[in-house]
């Protein structure tokens, strides 16, 4: 009895949720596991931005979008980044043209038995979804773009703005007209950011962009939307981690003191459920890691450009 529970609290946060009209013709659904997907209603079809991880979930979904828009087919579907959660429900939303950053298509087109396993063996405690990933397909983008790439129908525009940062095929999807954009796993309010596969300086760029687009309404990658207020405390969070990961390196710490001597400061930014801080503190300690190497690196590179200024003086001196 309480196993169910717990499971049902986990599917989503709150069930499968009810979409939410943002503008009009512009839908989300924050209820979902695993990302918040969004669809575009245009004149001539569907836009829709990542699809639900959880197979009964994106069924959902794809019910709710056709009760929608009945009579209109989906025209493309653009995933944020290459993650589970924002494109393993890609196969429930077929016949649809896929579209994402070419790295996306690197990364999802190496997604091989091992990773289905993976994916299937993450969901252990949960049998009730574990069963539902028996027959996971992995449907890569048909199009990739590396810059940018605009989709404009029936009066509207979306413009898919490549900005790296959480991953290096990270987009999002801006709707000048709208001012609303979609911002991927850029934006987390009041959560810990995933860093695995992280660049921070690239990151802190993609959050001044997105500040200068003139947005009024962000949907960010999970949870419900926000304003670009909420770029900055990612800032914060980012910059934190980047200047303690620095004083680490600089007293002589190595990566793993520096992750284990770092995770609980880190920790304490946000609140995280009692059954959820393990999985959390191992993704804090994935993004120090990854800070950890861009720190040292940077910190290389300095030294080397102060060895070649004072090489180059020294040869002044010595003329
Ligand atoms: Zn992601």
């Amino acid at each position: 009895m309480a196993a169910r529970k717990r499971t049902t609290v986990k599917i989503g946060i709150s069930g499968l949720g009810e979409r939410k009209e943002i503008a009009p013709g512009v839908f989300i659904n924050p209820s979902y596991r695993g990302c918040t997907p969004g669809f575009i209603r245009t004149d001539e079809g569907v836009i829709l931005v990542d699809t639900p991880l959880i197979p009964q979930q994106a069924k959902d979904w794809r019910a709710q979008i056709e009760e929608e828009c009945p009579d209109l087919p989906f025209l493309y579907l653009f995933n944020t980044d290459h993650h589970r959660g924002h494109a393993l429900g890609n196969q429930y939303f077929m016949p649809c043209k896929v579209i994402a950053h070419e790295r996306a298509y690197k990364e999802m087109s190496g997604y091989t038995e091992n990773f289905k396993e993976r994916v299937y063996n993450s969901f252990k405690r949960e049998p009730e979804i574990q069963a539902q990933l028996t027959n996971i397909i992995i449907i890569p983008p048909h199009i990739t773009f590396t810059d940018q790439a605009k989709l404009l129908y029936g009066g509207r525009e979306v413009h898919l703005i490549f900005v790296g940062g959480h991953t290096p095929a990270t987009s999002i999807a801006w709707l000048p007209k709208e001012k609303i954009c979609f911002v991927g796993d850029i934006v987390w309010v009041d959560q810990h950011p995933y860093m695995a596969q992280a660049n921070t300086v690239e990151w802190l760029r993609a959050l001044e962009r997105i500040r200068e687009l003139g947005a009024e309404i962000l949907v960010p990658g999970h949870g419900d939307i926000c304003t670009p207020d909420a770029t900055y405390r990612v800032a914060e969070y980012i910059q934190y981690m980047r200047k303690r990961v620095r004083e680490f390196y600089l007293q002589g710490k190595t990566k793993n003191e520096t992750k284990s001597g770092l995770v609980a400061e880190m920790l304490a930014w946000f609140p995280v459920p009692p059954e959820r801080k393990a999985k959390i503190e191992s993704q804090i300690k994935s993004g120090l890691n990854r800070v950890y190497r861009e720190i040292q690196q940077e910190e290389e590179e300095k030294a080397q450009a102060r060895q070649a200024a004072m090489a180059s003086s020294g040869a002044l001196e010595t003329a």
